[in-house]
């Protein structure tokens, strides 16, 4: 798997560039969802200042980068939210710790994990740090909603955007630190690119509740049930009562006949909708690829007059028409 880092290899060069060319900012703000890298981001940031073997990519092994990988580096230092947010106190305290000369080397870092969690008094009390900071001094400032950072801070920041996570990376994300079973990973990292929403998705009644009603749907058009359509008021939009709720179901769609498609060109290892392969095959064996790649169409223009304002009802008693039509 890719680590969040290789997927961000824009802002990787580009604090490669600044450092090797001595063009350091007194501040940045990495801002990008939860999932994004901005953590590894900030102590590779850290290491590539601090690594024993200057002038070159950190090599992540000496004690310098071990430490700061560990967060017990002196000169590294990382403020983090008590409770829901980054208070005046701490902030005063970490102004009191900088007071001082580096304790070892010639940089110290200063790492804002969730920096829009500042209270408004810790935010203007950091002010004057970032306005005048010290020589040998970096703060990374990590943030999710750049708009939460009083405009103030920010004016004085170099900012970086970071993109948000793919979707194997998410999935990979949601088993190892969330402990969730692949099956359900995949299929929500294919539906959001935030972890947040991914988790939600995973507890919210409505999506297992939708995902049940998405695949008998499409059981009954493969067998031209006529009663196919009625699932529409019936089920479908009992389940998902906001328009994104709709969205996400024609993702799911979406999602299952693409399997189907990959399902015949062997490309079992690709599958959203992992444990299902079984059902997949057989649904796939009375399907052609042109009608899998048209009923693929069907969703997507579906998705696409959702977006423009058509009735869910609508569009959705069309779509079950068009792809039992085949
Ligand atoms: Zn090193």
């Amino acid at each position: 798997m890719e680590t969040a880092i290789e997927q961000q290899p824009r802002i990787r060069n580009f604090i490669e560039a600044v450092i090797t060319k001595n063009r350091l900012a007194h501040a940045y703000l990495f801002i990008g969802p939860r999932g994004a890298g901005k953590r590894e981001m900030a102590t590779l940031f850290a290491q590539r200042l601090l690594c024993s073997q200057p002038d070159h990519p950190p090599c992540g092994r000496c004690l310098e980068c071990r430490r700061i990988a560990r967060h017990n580096h002196p000169d590294v230092h990382w403020l983090r939210p008590e409770g829901q947010s980054i208070k005046i106190d701490q902030v005063r305290q970490i102004q009191k710790a900088f007071a001082y000369r580096a304790q070892e080397t010639a940089w110290r870092v200063l790492i804002i994990d969730q920096a829009d969690t500042m209270t408004p008094q810790a935010a203007n009390s950091l002010l004057k740090f970032v306005e005048e900071p010290q020589p040998g001094t970096v703060i990374l400032m990590l943030a999710e909603d750049r708009e939460l950072i009083l405009p103030t801070i920010r004016s004085r920041c170099q900012e970086l955007v970071f993109q948000p996570p793919s979707p194997g990376h998410l999935k990979a994300l949601l088993i190892e630190q969330y402990g969730k079973s692949e099956a359900e990973a995949s299929l929500v990292a294919h539906l959001t690119a935030d972890v947040e929403e991914a988790l939600n998705f995973c507890q919210i009644e409505w999506f297992a509740e939708l995902k049940r009603v998405v695949l008998q749907l499409i059981e009954d058009c493969l067998r031209q049930d006529p009663r196919a359509v009625y699932q529409i008021q019936d089920a479908w939009l009992k389940v998902a009562k906001e328009k994104e709720h709709t969205d996400t179901g024609l993702d799911m769609m979406l999602f299952w006949y693409r399997d189907l498609l990959y399902i015949q060109l062997g490309m079992e290892d690709q599958i959203v909708y992992i444990g299902q392969e079984e059902r997949l095959r057989k649904q796939g064996l009375s399907l052609s690829r042109v009608k899998i790649a048209t009923a693929m169409e069907h969703i997507l223009e579906a998705k696409r007059r959702l977006h423009a304002h058509v009735h869910p009802q609508l569009l959705l008693e069309q779509l079950v028409l068009r792809l039992q039509e085949g």
